[in-house]
């Protein structure tokens, strides 16, 4: 009998509840401090920007947390989303090893963001908000937030960085096809983008001012509170759906994952997709799960950075995480993969990094891209530039079988498609692709710029 390729969940088999981890850690998660006093920060201190589900849910100790079936309704628009065997890129690679993947790119916005867009607008609107603000560097996110506001009646205003809202007008013509307001930023629209401009009028921007000027926004409009895509507990909590719905595929498929790779920038996707699975390690069912995270080697948070309290944000308004971090000060070379330029990591991913129970390796784009084109033509699917990290590591890991003879199962996340990203695909097969070796000095520069903290 034929094996079986694609493993369907009905939609009456969609989980109904998160998986939030903060119970089952093995020793709890440092507290986030207030930038001004050193102090942990109280649901007070972010109820001007979050509404206080979400601030509920960043420091809960549920073990499960309810979909709202509001939420639930939207999910199902996409959701459950397939796992797939990669039956093809197995053969192509002669490897012994069990290779699957949890593909998100099925999503109206192609990636596993309105995962948490989704929620976080649902929750806004139940508190009476109107609008939301945020940043957004390529787009991911900027488009995922655009598409979960319109579902719910919110206004959404994103500031995209002004030399990606110039060079790629594709996510903004999607956030805009949403009903979203996008502005380039710097922006005339706050303080922080006018003060920027009249500076510099042609600055081409970055996250940090971006951020700057959405939570302005926000700040000052009663009416408008600010989201986040990535890193923060709640974020993770609502991506767990990916993990539990391929944790019951996994089951179908009649297999347990030896190793699970992803990509993680904030770190979001990958959390969501290995956290229902880690539960097991941490409870000693499958002690020897290897869970493993894939960064640039152009920004090697886990790899290279210190684990200490730093800002969220480049501009130093957020409290502070404790996490690896090259230093809020920061700024990656301009790879493609934007979605994983970012300075820190999520507190939880690191927290688990420092426990020792997930591991971290960097990789090159070039090397990358290389993988990348090796699954669209097994798979057939085009990965985005930033789970194609995940896809270098897992053919990596299949390669490894091959030397042993070992049949292991991995399990891989791929958390969009790249139909965005064709231009770095271009770049790579006209031999264009840069690597860059990012100096120890520039490092340690950064790191300079950590804020102090009060023992
Ligand atoms: C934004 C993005 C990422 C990186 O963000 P995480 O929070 O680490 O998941 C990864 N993959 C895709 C497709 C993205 O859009």
């Amino acid at each position: 009998m034929a094996e079986r390729r694609k493993f369907l969940l009905d939609e009456s088999e969609m989980p109904t509840s998160w998986y939030n981890v903060l119970p089952d850690l093995p020793e709890p998660l440092p507290p986030v401090l207030h930038p001004a006093t050193g102090k942990p920060v109280t649901p007070d201190d972010l109820a001007p920007i979050f509404p206080m589900a979400l601030i509920e849910q960043e420091m809960s100790q549920e073990r499960w947390i309810e979909i709202p079936e509001e939420v639930q309704e939207v999910y199902k628009l996409w959701r459950p989303t397939p796992l797939f065997r990669a039956k093809r890129l197995e053969e192509a690679l002669d490897t012994p090893a069990r290779i699957y993947y949890k593909y998100e790119g099925v999503s109206p916005p192609g990636s596993h963001k309105p995962n948490t867009a989704v929620a976080q607008a649902y929750y806004n609107k139940k508190e009476g908000v109107k609008r939301l603000t945020t940043e957004t560097g390529a787009g991911q996110w900027g488009s995922a937030l655009a598409f979960g506001c319109n579902l719910f009646g919110l206004e959404c205003k994103v500031y995209m960085v002004k030399v990606s809202y110039h060079q790629k007008p594709y996510r903004r013509v999607l956030m805009e096809t949403w009903g979203a307001k996008v502005v380039p930023s710097p922006s005339e629209d706050t303080e922080a983008g006018r003060k920027v401009l009249q500076e510099d009028p042609d600055c081409p921007g970055s996250l940090g001012i971006a951020i700057s000027e959405a939570v302005e926004d926000a700040a000052t409009h009663d009416d408008t509170n600010y989201s986040l895509g990535s890193v923060l507990n709640h974020v993770l909590l609502h991506q767990t759906i990916v993990g539990l719905e391929a944790k019951k595929q996994m089951e179908m498929a009649g297999d347990y994952p030896d190793i699970i790779v992803g990509c993680i920038g904030g770190g979001s996707n990958f959390a969501g997709l290995f956290l229902p699975f880690i539960k097991d390690k941490l409870e000693g069912k499958k002690e020897d799960l290897r869970v493993i995270c894939v960064e640039p080697e152009a920004c090697p948070t886990l790899t290279k950075g210190p684990y200490a309290y730093d800002y969220g944000d480049e501009a130093g308004l957020t409290p502070l995480l404790k996490m690896y971090t090259l230093g809020h000060n920061f700024v990656p070379p301009p790879i493609h993969a934007g979605g994983l330029r970012y300075h820190g990591m999520a507190p939880i991913i690191c927290h688990l990094y420092n426990l020792g129970k997930v591991e971290a390796v960097a990789r090159h784009q070039t090397q990358v891209f290389e993988a990348a084109i090796k699954f669209a033509r097994a798979e057939g699917f085009v990965p985005a530039p930033e789970p194609a990290h995940a896809v270098r590591v897992t053919i990596e890991e299949a390669l490894k079988c091959k030397e042993s003879g070992e049949p292991k199962v991995i399990l891989l996340a791929l958390s969009g498609h790249g139909h965005f990203d064709l231009a770095a695909y271009d770049a790579y097969l006209a031999g264009k692709l840069e690597d860059y070796e990012l100096p120890k000095e520039e490092i340690e520069e950064a790191l300079k710029g950590l804020p102090k903290v009060p023992a």
